[in-house]
């Protein structure tokens, strides 16, 4: 059993940065040496979010329309309130995503679907330098 920690870092930009991270993911897996086994992703901090989706333009901004309907930016949020720091929705929109992500990893690549992409969300209303930590797990 091998257990491998690493950092990417992304720096983004406000409202609902939708980044590819697929060929990062990958490159580290191959890295590792580990044939079975699965990575877990994470994003620290409480306006960003991971999940999959095939990343090409027309997704996106259907994710992107889904999102804003899901939590408008243009509401009254009680985060504002209390903090008045304007990211109300942001909070929200994380939270709904979640934070992590786990892909299986077989022989010795990333048990991806064909159209499937796995992608950092930044729904903050600041540009913002994220981390995505990454534990690989798996017998080599
Ligand atoms: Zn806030």
């Amino acid at each position: 059993m091998k257990i491998l920690s690493d950092t990417l870092i992304y720096n983004t930009t406000a409202d609902t940065d939708i980044i590819d991270i697929t060929p990062e993911v990958a490159e580290r897996v191959r890295g590792s040496g580990i044939e079975q086994g699965f990575v877990n992703l994470f994003v620290p901090g409480s306006t960003g979010a991971l999940t999959t989706i095939e990343f090409e333009s027309g997704a996106i901004s259907d994710l992107k329309d889904a999102i804003e309907r899901m939590a408008p930016k243009d509401i009254p949020y009680a985060h504002n309130l209390r903090w008045g720091d304007g990211n109300g929705y942001s909070h929200v929109r994380a939270a709904l995503l979640g934070p992590s992500l786990q892909v299986p990893i077989i022989a010795g690549n990333l048990a991806l679907g064909t159209w499937q992409q796995i992608v950092l969300c930044d729904f903050d209303n600041r540009p913002r330098q994220r981390r995505v930590l990454l534990q690989l797990v798996g017998e080599v």
